[in-house]
């Protein structure tokens, strides 16, 4: 396949957009890339080239911090009524409504993903955090303090705190969900008074340019959002060593997370940190297998197993190991594989090359060290990063591929003896992010729930991300949190004021 044959089918509008090089947005003013550079963008599903976009590094990063600063310090948006910055949003919500199809499509096409889940899960939440965060800034409020301050008890006090916009924020998001991910860190950073410089990843920079596009549609103050594609080493790092940026919100792997760490430390950022997981997904012997076996492939499966909060170690009692690995690989065997774009296709592309040698090198290395091949383990097709779904079976701690994030379709399946150890077996791991039980009995939930050590536990049932629902990790899986109320918090400063009558 061609990516002229993959592509046939496309919206005009998404033609139109990869018909030219895309460019850095900067003060509200689209341009190329102060050295001229550009980088492609890859079909995963063909292995050939997108389009070409500009290739931004710290000096670009520097005229965007410089904007956005500008945009901050003299308060277009921070300053900006409530009401006022609510109406900004609602806009961009609405055309990212109407360019939904677009949106969806464009994603398929740079990631790979499936459209119809792009469009239904991806691009429907990031409006819907728009929309919720949108929300937000009419309801920003700080307390009214009663004070009795001991060694002035003849004075009389009024205290109180004020919420403030952190600053200038910039943040640095990943190729799995690029949209999602855009309106994840957008939607709170906006919603505070903050402004933002967003780096979207090198693999998939498309959806949040054409989301740049939208935002200059919706007439957003100029340097409010800038947007500079480009690479990790180079414009990320300067972005997170750039003197005039307040806080880093980072969502990408625990290796990288920890670069960021430390080079936010010299200019002590704040930083949000959404890492990398190894999340458990544990069949308690009770469990509907109905729901459980269809419900762990998803865990594993959806988007390729490229997801945070996948359920990479599938925890199975003895007296449902040879049911669940018989009904998982009847699952993972049925799944059409093939490119995004045709809505049929559950299995896709991996990313990119890189990504695809990493994930088959895991495959080898587990089956190496004694796992079951049960399921997959091969390449698809001769061209793009297509990997079969695949199941490891009789995995145990020892093991590379237990112990590291694979961020591929492939799970590692445990098998345990006695429910009391699961959940010292599931938070055998670094990693804290997700996790999921399956059970029909309430009594294993509000037994085994709080011994899990992860942000996230679902219970039958995993990968439901809402837009109430903080979404973070706990130990190497990173901290503070995506979406919901507490979203928001990471962006505020909290001001005491003290006034003496
Ligand atoms: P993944 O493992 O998902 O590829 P990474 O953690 O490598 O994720 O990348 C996530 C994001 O972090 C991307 O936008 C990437 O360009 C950026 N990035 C990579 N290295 C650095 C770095 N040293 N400093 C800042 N950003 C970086």
């Amino acid at each position: 396949m061609t990516i002229a044959e993959n592509t046939e089918n496309l919206s005009e509008k998404v033609r139109d957009f990869i018909s030219s090089p895309r460019k850095i947005l900067i003060n509200g003013q689209w341009s190329d890339a102060a050295s001229g550079k550009t980088f492609d963008t890859i079909d995963p599903a063909t292995g050939e080239v997108i389009v070409k976009v500009a290739e931004g590094d710290s000096v670009d990063i520097d005229r965007a911090v410089k904007a956005a600063r500008a945009a901050f310090d003299d308060g277009p948006w921070s300053g900006m009524n409530p009401t006022t910055r609510e109406r900004y949003m609602h806009r961009l919500a609405d055309l990212m409504e109407e360019n939904a199809d677009t949106l969806a499509e464009l994603e398929a096409l740079d990631n790979g993903k499936n459209v119809a889940v792009a469009r239904a899960v991806d691009i429907q939440i990031a409006i819907d955090f728009i929309r919720y965060m949108a929300g937000w800034p009419t309801k920003i409020t700080g307390d009214i303090l009663p004070m009795s301050v001991p060694y002035a008890p003849d004075a009389k006090f009024m205290g109180y705190t004020l919420k403030e916009p952190v600053g200038v924020v910039g943040q640095i998001i990943p190729w799995n969900f690029p949209a999602l991910m855009c309106s994840w860190k957008l939607g709170p950073a906006l919603a505070a008074g903050c402004t933002v410089v967003l780096k979207p990843a090198e693999e998939t920079p498309l959806t949040a340019l054409y989301i740049g596009e939208l935002i200059c549609q919706a007439g957003f103050p100029e340097g409010v959002v800038n947007i500079v594609p480009g690479y990790g080493h180079t414009a990320g790092a300067a972005l997170t060593v750039h003197e005039q940026v307040d806080k880093i919100s980072f969502t990408g792997s625990t290796e990288v997370g920890k670069l960021i760490v430390k080079a936010a430390a010299d200019t002590m950022k704040n930083v949000t940190m959404e890492l990398g997981g190894k999340s458990p997904a544990i069949i308690l012997p009770d469990a509907d297998l109905e729901i459980a076996i269809p419900g762990a492939a998803s865990a594993i499966f959806f988007n390729q197993g490229q997801v945070c909060c996948a359920g990479s170690r599938l925890f199975v009692p003895d007296s449902l190991y040879d049911q669940v690995i018989e009904g998982l690989a009847e699952v993972a065997n049925s799944m059409k594989i093939g490119s995004g774009l045709n809505p049929e296709n559950m299995v896709n592309p991996l990313v990119s090359q890189v990504q695809f040698d990493r994930v088959m090198g895991y495959i080898k290395s587990g089956c190496a060290e004694g796992a079951d091949l049960i399921a997959g383990g091969n390449r698809r097709g001769d061209k793009g990063y297509f990997i079969e779904p695949t199941i490891l079976g009789n995995t145990n701690r020892e093991m590379k591929v237990v112990r590291e994030e694979i961020f591929g379709p492939v799970v590692c399946v445990q098998r345990y003896h006695d429910i009391d150890e699961v959940a010292s077996l599931a938070n055998d791991t670094i990693y804290g992010l997700g996790a999921s039980i399956w059970t029909r009995d309430v009594g294993n939930i509000i037994n085994i729930v709080p011994k899990i050590r992860a942000g996230s536990v679902w219970v039958n049932c995993h990968n439901i991300l809402d837009v109430v629902m903080p979404f973070g990790g706990y130990k190497q899986s990173g901290f503070g949190k995506d979406m919901g109320k507490e979203a928001l918090a990471a962006y505020l400063e909290t001001k005491s004021v003290c006034i003496m009558a």
